[in-house]
C-alpha cells in the first residue's frame, strides 16, 4: 500500500537557529505514525536539521541537487554530498526553480537520473500554470512534464520517486484547487502512470498536492482516494499547522 506522506517545503526560510526552534517545536508535536512527514530547510541547514531530527520519524530532504557527480560548479551541491550528510530525499522541479532558475524538463531529467543513481529519493514537482488551466490545456502539460522527465526511468526506480502535482497559481496565493480538482488530477496522474508502468507501480506511487495547503483546507484535500498527502509551503514554517496538516489524514 502506498504512503501518506506531509512534506514541508521552507524555501529560503529559517536560519540555524530558528531551524532548532522549528524542529523542536515539532517535536513536542505528536504525528500520527501512518504519515511519513518530511521537511526541506535550506542547503546550509541541512546538516542541523539531520543532527535536530535524529531518533524522530522526521526525514530531511533537500530543496535542489546538481545534476554533475562533482566538479567545477560553482555554489552547487552534489547528490553525494547529500547522501553524505544523511539527507535521503531531493526536491526537484519545483515551479520557483522552473520559473526562477530556468530549470526546464531536459534539465530536470539529468537531476532526476543522478539522484536515482546515489540512491535519493525524489520528490518531482510540476503543474499547470494559470493560463494553461484557463485554456483547459492542464491535463497535457501536466502529462507532458511527466512524460519528458519521468518516462525513460526504469520501473524498480518508481519506488523512490514521489510526485507533488502543484498547480502554479495555487502556490502561495492562498488559491487552493478545490478537492474535485486535486482528485481529477491525481486520478489522472495515476492512469499515466499506469500506461506506462502498469498497475502495481501506478498503485504504489505516492502522489501529493501542493498548493495553499492549510489547517482549513487539508481534510477536505487529503480524503480524495488519489490524494496521498501533501507538499506544503508556508504553512509548513508554522509548527502547530504543519501538525495540523500531517494529522488531517
Ligand atoms: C510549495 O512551495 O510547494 C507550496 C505548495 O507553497 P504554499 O503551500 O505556500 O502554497
Amino acid at each position: 500500500m502506498r504512503k501518506n506522506i506531509v512534506a514541508g517545503n521552507w524555501k529560503m526560510n529559517k536560519n540555524a537557529t530558528e531551524t532548532i526552534t522549528l524542529i523542536n517545536d515539532l517535536k513536542q508535536q505528536s504525528f500520527s505514525s501512518e504519515t511519513t512527514v518530511l521537511i526541506a530547510p535550506p542547503f546550509v541547514n541541512l546538516s542541523t536539521a539531520v543532527e535536530q531530527t535524529s531518533g524522530t520519524s522526521i526525514g530531511v530532504v533537500a530543496q535542489n541537487m546538481h545534476q554533475s557527480d562533482n566538479g567545477a560548479y560553482t555554489g552547487e551541491i552534489s547528490a553525494e554530498m547529500l547522501k553524505d550528510i544523511d539527507v535521503n530525499h531531493v526536491i526537484l522541479g519545483h515551479s520557483e526553480r522552473r520559473a526562477y532558475f530556468g530549470e526546464d524538463d531536459q534539465l530536470l531529467s539529468l537531476k532526476v537520473k543522478q539522484a536515482l543513481k546515489n540512491n535519493l529519493s525524489v520528490v518531482f514537482c510540476f503543474g499547470e500554470e494559470l493560463e494553461q488551466r484557463k485554456s483547459e490545456s492542464h491535463f497535457e502539460v501536466v502529462k507532458s512534464q511527466i512524460q519528458h522527465v519521468l518516462f525513460d526511468v526504469a520501473a524498480s526506480d518508481w519506488r523512490k520517486i514521489i510526485l507533488a502535482y502543484e498547480p502554479v497559481w495555487a502556490i502561495g496565493t492562498g488559491e487552493t484547487a478545490s478537492p474535485m480538482q486535486a482528485q481529477e488530477m491525481h486520478a489522472y496522474i495515476r492512469s499515466l502512470i499506469k500506461e506506462s508502468y502498469g498497475a502495481d507501480v501506478a498503485h504504489r506511487v505516492s502522489i501529493l498536492y501542493g498548493g495553499s495547503v492549510k489547517p482549513s483546507n487539508a481534510k477536505e484535500i487529503f480524503s480524495n482516494p488519489d490524494v496521498d498527502g501533501g507538499l506544503i509551503g508556508g504553512a509548513s514554517l508554522v509548527a502547530d499547522d504543519f501538525a495540523a496538516i500531517i494529522n488531517a489524514f
